[in-house]
């Protein structure tokens, strides 16, 4: 597939499910992909980027952002709260805010720096032992306190289990959005991201279904 493909799906699913065009960010997930396709995506105009990793974006993103104007750099993976200083100089958004120590660290560095990036958070709709996120029965109250700490709080993001269906994930992340007053939803990725838009997403993170298959895995 394509960068252009993928924009004309998210058109059409932007139009079947009645929303504006445009309302749906693409972040194109560049994790681990060789240079020369992130390049290629770069010439064809695309200037939204996710990475997971604070190190490897910052190996690879200070030189495209000279080269290319206007990169928007986000972090949609596991942050520890050692690189978040690094993560908030680097991104202009971060995905993946996940725990409460998390969010007092970044709340004292954006004191400091005196900015942060959008932030969203992390939630665990699936309650998987193994996955990051805050559980949705705390979620509300999670909110509530990164707001009372100042932090931008603009939406909310979920990774599905691999084995159930996304959709009713997608919902529950919006419903838990929506009594909360958030606007952002980040869902959707290569095999799902119609269905998350038709329920809402705002950004969609997609990866694979643009660059092609990931070179190596992530381990
Ligand atoms: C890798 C990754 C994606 C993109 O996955 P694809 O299936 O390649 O589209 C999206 N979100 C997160 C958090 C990821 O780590």
């Amino acid at each position: 597939m394509s960068l252009q493909e993928i924009t004309d799906r998210i058109a059409k699913a932007e139009a079947k499910a009645g929303r504006n065009a445009g309302s749906v960010k693409l972040i194109a997930v560049s994790k681990v992909q060789p240079n020369d396709r992130v390049e290629a995506v770069l010439e064809q105009g695309h200037r939204c980027f996710g990475e997971n990793r604070v190190q490897e974006a910052a190996g690879k993103w200070p030189g495209f952002k000279e080269r290319f104007l206007d990169v928007d750099l986000y972090l949609i993976g596991p942050l520890q709260t050692n690189k978040a200083r690094q993560a908030m100089e680097l991104c202009n958004a971060i995905h993946s805010l996940d725990r409460p120590k998390l969010a007092k660290t970044i709340a004292r560095l954006a004191q400091e720096i005196g900015a942060c990036p959008d932030l969203f958070i992390q939630v665990n709709t699936g309650e998987e032992a193994q996955k990051a996120g805050i559980l949705p029965a705390d979620a509300d109250e999670f909110v509530a306190d990164c707001q009372a700490m100042d932090l931008p709080i603009r939406g909310l993001m979920c990774i599905p289990p691999v084995d159930e269906e996304p959709a009713l994930h997608f919902a529950l992340l919006a419903k838990i959005a929506s009594r909360n007053g958030l606007t952002g939803l980040s869902m959707g990725m290569s095999g799902d991201f119609e269905s998350a838009i038709a329920l809402g997403a705002t950004h969609v993170r997609v990866g694979s279904a643009i660059f092609g298959e990931r070179v190596k895995p992530q381990g």
